[in-house]
């Protein structure tokens, strides 16, 4: 067989982009695979974008990921957006299908696929109660609603941005959701079947913060889910494990939502255990656990709220 010294190339393009930790994640999978590809870790300024994507093109790249601040503004510059992210309006994960690029959201999907295969629950037919309404909450709301949820209650602090972006996705999916402000403690009903924490509570550095929730009246098996990833115990799920509920810790989604940019790249599926423990050792920074490295990890795959904001209209 001739030799072949040419790797396939992935990338990652933001700014800023440099403490992103995407890469190790992906490159320990190819490894583990002994594939010739490589992650490359890319800063692309806003106005270099459109550049970046002809570059794309021009280098045969298979996929891209984009992060702050161009999952929306990418948009223009692709062949075709997959249906679920032009509902989500941004896009996190762009692959190549011949010449066309094609651009897609997996960070809902990452949700769904951690809820499903870590937690062993199907949403279908599922009551769920959603806290927050930023990126990450419109992401798992929208792929909770295309999953069949029975009713998505979305409970958000400010009534302004939680009532957009219930109308919104309400008419764009057909989906029964709803929404109700947040006012001092949220006694989560009797009723739910899985409740999720898409607010920033409880993020590094204030790891001592909890929602104010009253688990009280949940029901025994309700699944208790965290997007918080820094830490990966939060005091919520500590909580919720103190009422005697399942947990799912925010490392879940995020290590799906790379799997599942894997599959749509390669065609393969990605050893997850590896790729979790990579990112494991990433957050724990190990060796030096006073490090900021929420720095790093602020660094999501979600739109910059301006972003957002522009994309939900
Ligand atoms: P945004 O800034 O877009 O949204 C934050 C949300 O949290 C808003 O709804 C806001 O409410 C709410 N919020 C913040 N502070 C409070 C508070 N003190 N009381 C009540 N509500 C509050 O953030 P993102 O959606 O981008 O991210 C949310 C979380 O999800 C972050 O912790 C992020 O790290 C995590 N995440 C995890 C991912 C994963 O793969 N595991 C992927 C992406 C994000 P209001 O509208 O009233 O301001």
């Amino acid at each position: 067989m001739p030799a072949n010294f040419k790797a396939e190339l992935v990338a990652c393009f933001g700014q800023p982009v440099a403490e992103n930790p995407t890469g190790v994640m992906q490159e320990a999978a190819f490894s583990a695979l002994g594939l010739n590809w490589r992650y490359l870790t890319v800063e692309v300024p806003p106005a270099k974008l459109r550049d970046a994507v002809a570059g794309a093109r021009a280098f045969g790249l298979r996929g891209f990921n984009c992060t702050i601040p161009h999952k929306v503004a990418v948009m223009e510059h692709l062949d075709e957006i997959a249906p679920d992210a032009a509902v989500i309006g941004a896009v996190n994960t762009v692959r190549r299908e011949g010449e066309r690029l094609i651009g897609e959201n997996t960070d809902g999907k990452g949700f769904l696929r951690g809820v499903r295969v870590d937690a062993g629950v199907d949403p279908k037919g599922r009551r769920a109660v959603v806290l927050g309404a930023g990126g990450a909450s419109r992401a798992i709301v929208t792929e909770l609603a295309l999953a069949g949820a029975a009713e998505v209650l979305v409970v958000n602090r400010s009534r302004e941005r939680g009532e957009r972006m219930v109308a919104d996705l309400a008419a764009k999916t057909g989906a029964p959701i709803r929404f109700e402000q947040w006012q001092g403690t949220y006694r989560v009903p009797g009723d739910v079947d899985l409740l999720v924490n898409a607010t920033s509570i409880g993020l590094y550095p204030d790891v001592d913060a909890m929602p104010p929730i009253d688990l009280s009246a949940a029901r025994p098996g309700m699944l208790v889910s965290d997007a918080v990833f820094n830490p990966p115990e939060t005091r919520l799920l500590a909580a919720a494990r103190g009422h005697g509920l399942p947990v799912l810790d925010g490392l879940s989604m995020l290590v799906y939502q790379g799997v599942i940019g894997f599959q749509l790249w390669t065609g393969q599926d990605p050893p997850v255990a590896v790729m979790k423990e990579a990112l494991r050792k990433v957050l724990l920074a190990e060796g030096n656990p006073q490090e900021p490295i929420e720095n790093r990890l602020q660094v999501t795959n979600l739109p910059h709220p301006d972003e957002r904001l522009a994309g939900a209209g």
